[in-house]
């Protein structure tokens, strides 16, 4: 995933928290950080809280961070025994942010799909093991459920072709 962040330059300078702070919607790190049901943890002078992703990511670049709070640690998980893991992403250029990104953490009984770069912030649909029509069924209801935007990158058609045909390889990826 790391290699898609942009350009080296970028990487070299930019900051996990700072990328999870600003909260683009196509940005890696937070896509990452919701998939493997992270934390992050906010600081001001009283104390901390811990929140989950889907609460701390509340659109575009909108956050449950109060004005007086820093993100100060943000925690993702270890890969866990038999899970499989995969990510990929379409941009018009390698380094752009993506038009949209996916990433998928499958167990024996569970798929976790996370989806960038469509809606206004990272989403996450948890299904259960599916396989065949099914599993293109319910990748097909998520990409609908997203909303997605129109801009000058793509259209919303557009993208939800890409979460249909990324997603489904990168789950069958994450299956094997
Ligand atoms: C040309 C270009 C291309 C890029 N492409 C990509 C890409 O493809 N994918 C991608 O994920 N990112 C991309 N980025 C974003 C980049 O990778 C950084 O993640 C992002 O700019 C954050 O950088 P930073 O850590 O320096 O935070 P800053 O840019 O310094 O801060 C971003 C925002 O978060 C706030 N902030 C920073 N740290 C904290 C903190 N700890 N607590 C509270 N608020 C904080 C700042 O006040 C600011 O509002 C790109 C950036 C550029 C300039």
């Amino acid at each position: 995933m790391f290699p898609h962040i942009s350009h080296f330059q970028i990487r070299n300078r930019g900051t996990v928290c700072g990328s999870v702070a600003h909260a683009d919607p196509s940005a890696e790190l937070p896509l990452a950080l919701l998939l493997l049901g992270g934390q992050v943890v906010l600081r001001n002078r009283k104390g901390r809280r811990v929140l989950k992703p889907e609460d701390f990511f509340q659109g575009m670049l909108m956050t449950a961070r109060a004005l007086d709070e820093i993100v100060e640690e943000v925690r993702y998980p270890l890969a866990a025994a038999g899970h499989g893991y995969a990510f990929n992403e379409f941009a018009g250029r390698h380094g752009d942010f993506a038009i949209a990104s996916v990433a998928a953490m499958t167990s024996k009984d569970s798929i976790r799909f996370a989806v960038g770069g469509v809606a206004d912030r990272p989403r996450l649909v948890v299904l259960p093991r599916l396989e065949g029509s099914a599993l293109d069924d319910a990748i097909n209801d998520f990409a609908w459920e997203l909303e997605a935007r129109d801009d000058h990158h793509a259209s919303a058609p557009f993208r939800r072709q890409l979460v249909r045909r990324l997603g489904r390889a990168v789950i069958e990826k994450a299956m094997s």
